[in-house]
């Protein structure tokens, strides 16, 4: 998962390595490592176990590593614990090769094992020193020619990647391949880029080259050329970014997660807006026509983390809205279990970077049998966005903090859009009601800005839960959903164990864990099931339990049987989700933060989960 930056230009290369990598630590933080040459062969390499910041205190930010070209990394422990020794870039004994990688090399053990026999001898647990060794080995036993080395070693090796590699007789060039883990590739103004994410080098340029799967790079001072597995120079587009550059960095506010909550307002109109026009869905970008949608009678939604849980309140506005049948299905599951598909199926896939490993996976098999595709993404360009044949873009711009909250909510209206627009084209719902829910999903960007505005009283009660051990979400249907993100968001960084419940479900077991004290956070939306939650939320709270409430203004009064009751404005229950979620991120947040954690970071998590 961890994060790669590549610079070679006229400027310092150290300061601009580890600035962009502070902008993908989300990807991963037990340690880091840079390595920067100046002219000649010699290279410096400096790496360190923790966070960015003590690679930033040891180089004075990069000002005391002199040098023009060179790599960085900051790391996500597959392969052996987080340790100075085990952190990125890794070297060839003779320091004739040196990388940096993203990914996992699966058949790391045999490779090693053969390289041992050659005289190759391993510093590292890593599988990356794997790959570094085997690209010196033929770069030597061959051409000596790096494009050449690197492509061998491609061959043989099994596993996803993205490398960066630097080879001492050729100071001036960096080399990339990639296989299943993004990377970009920037240019401008005689200065060439590479990095795992669009945030890392925003600052610098917009002009990007998106390298594909088995292809290998060769960045010199503002030019790079493309190669294919066979060694063959291939020609590749360049794109303009279109996301700014404040866009990824804080902005005045103290968190990223922070920033990202209050930014939500806009983005879920901006993706509104990308298909909506004079009061009508047009999915002429997403390319999914009528006549497709009337055709398909089968629908499953594959995600992961959050994006499984959009998938899951989703479900329920498709099945509401349409005859359509709905599963949802976890992709790490998916792609393994032996299942036939429905032939006149779609497959969603839902992922904020569009490079989720599972997910993309899931994607490919679903490929394979023959079945039509759309990805719900955020990246532009990304591995799902290229390989899906339709895309819905999310415009949530970029998502640095590790625990997501602006790409899930539009990922979630997404979705909505996506069932009105499904609804329509096949006639299952009359012009009068696709406009009614039309408008209320129009409300939904001004509605959160209201709950923004009420955190303070989030803000109170999280400072109750500081010291809280356990708590479970319950709601029933599109509720039960919201609860799931709910109790992610919860346990992802602040560390309370928490359970998500249908509430039917308590009394079939997890009821038996509720003693004096335990939270229990209800989300009460859906009005057909109300009577029936509060029922669950009396039988837990007969039991010692603490009640939260999320529920819609004036509609039930849960005073009486919740502590503390949180209210989301009036909105058709449908779309009730995309309010009812906002409360419960800003309790994940500020439970957090009191508790002094770094919210950005959670432990053990990294963002865009590009390995199984
Ligand atoms: N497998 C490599 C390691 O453990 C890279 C992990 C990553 O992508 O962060 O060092």
């Amino acid at each position: 998962m961890c994060g790669i930056v590549g610079y070679i230009g006229s400027n310092q290369a150290a300061p601009v390595l580890l600035d962009g990598l502070s902008k993908l630590e989300y990807r991963g933080y037990d340690s880091a490592g840079i390595a920067v040459r100046d002219g000649g062969s010699a290279t410096e390499i400096i790496k360190e176990k923790g966070k960015l910041r003590v690679l930033a205190e040891m180089t004075d930010n990069g000002k005391a590593v002199k040098g023009t070209c060179g790599i960085g990394h900051t790391r996500w422990a597959t392969h052996g614990e987080p340790s100075a020794v085990n952190a990125h870039p890794h070297s060839s004994d003779d320091g004739n090769v040196i990388a940096v990688h993203n990914g996992i090399i699966e058949n790391f053990q045999e490779q090693r094992e053969k390289l041992i026999k050659k005289g190759y001898s391993f510093k590292s647990q890593t599988d990356t020193e794997v790959a570094v060794k085997l690209i010196d080995y033929y770069y030597k036993k061959y051409s000596q020619l790096p494009v050449e080395a690197i492509a061998r070693a491609m061959v043989r090796i099994r596993g996803s990647y993205a490398l960066c590699v630097m080879f001492k007789d050729y100071p001036d060039q960096i080399f990339c391949a990639r296989k299943d883990s993004p990377m970009i590739i920037g240019i401008q103004n005689g200065e060439s880029y590479v990095a795992s994410d669009v945030p890392a080098i925003l600052k610098y340029t917009r002009n990007v080259y998106y390298i594909g799967n088995m292809e290998i790079a060769k960045l010199e001072r503002g030019n790079v050329t493309f190669y294919n597995i066979d060694s063959e120079e291939i020609e590749k587009p360049l794109t303009e970014i279109k996301w700014d550059a404040e866009s990824a960095e804080k902005g005045g506010y103290e968190h990223f997660m922070l920033k990202e909550i209050f930014e939500q307002p806009k983005v879920i109109r901006d993706t509104i807006n990308s298909v909506v026009n004079n009061g009508t869905v047009h999915f002429s970008e997403v390319q999914l026509t009528d006549e497709e949608m009337q055709d398909i009678n089968q629908v499953y939604i594959v995600a992961c983390g959050s994006a499984y849980h959009v998938g899951v309140a989703v479900q329920y506005v498709i099945e509401e809205l349409t005859s359509l049948q709905v599963r949802v299905e976890l992709a790490s599951e998916f792609r393994y279990r032996k299942m036939t598909l429905n032939p006149k199926s779609l497959v969603i896939v839902i992922s904020q970077s569009g490079e989720t490993a599972d997910t993309l996976a899931a994607l490919r098999e679903a490929k394979d049998q023959g079945i039509k595709t759309l990805g719900i993404v955020n990246v532009v360009g990304s591995s799902i966005a290229r390989e899906a044949d339709n895309v819905f873009y999310t415009l949530a711009g970029p998502e640095i903090s590790v625990a997501t909250t602006k790409a899930y909510s539009c990922q979630l209206v997404a979705g909505y859009l996506l069932a009105l627009q499904f609804a329509k084209a096949r006639n299952e719902i009359d012009d009068e009601k696709y406009q009614a829910l039309l408008e209320d999903i129009n409300t939904i960007p001004e509605k959160v800005d209201r709950i923004l505005e009420d955190r303070e009283r989030v803000q109170w009660y999280a400072s109750k839960l500081i010291n809280v051990s356990d708590s479970f979400f319950i709601g029933r249907g599109i509720d039960y959903a919201i609860g799931m993100e709910g109790s992610l968001k919860l346990k992802e960084i602040s560390y309370i164990h928490s359970e998500a419940y249908a509430a039917g479900e308590l009394k079939h077991g997890p009821i038996s864990l509720i003693e004096e004290g335990t939270i229990v956070i209800a989300v009460v939306t859906q009005d057909a099931l109300t009577e029936k939650t509060i029922s669950n939320m009396v039988e837990v709270k007969s039991r010692g339990a603490k009640l939260m409430a999320v529920t819609t203004t004036g509609k039930y009064f849960l005073e009486d049987t919740a502590e503390f009751t949180c209210y989301v404005p009036k909105i058709n229950p449908l779309f009730a989700g995309s309010l009812a979620v906002i409360p419960l991120q800003l309790l994940s947040y500020y439970v957090s933060i009191g508790k002094g954690f770094d919210v950005d970071k959670p432990r053990n998590l990294a963002k865009s989960v590009t390995v199984e």
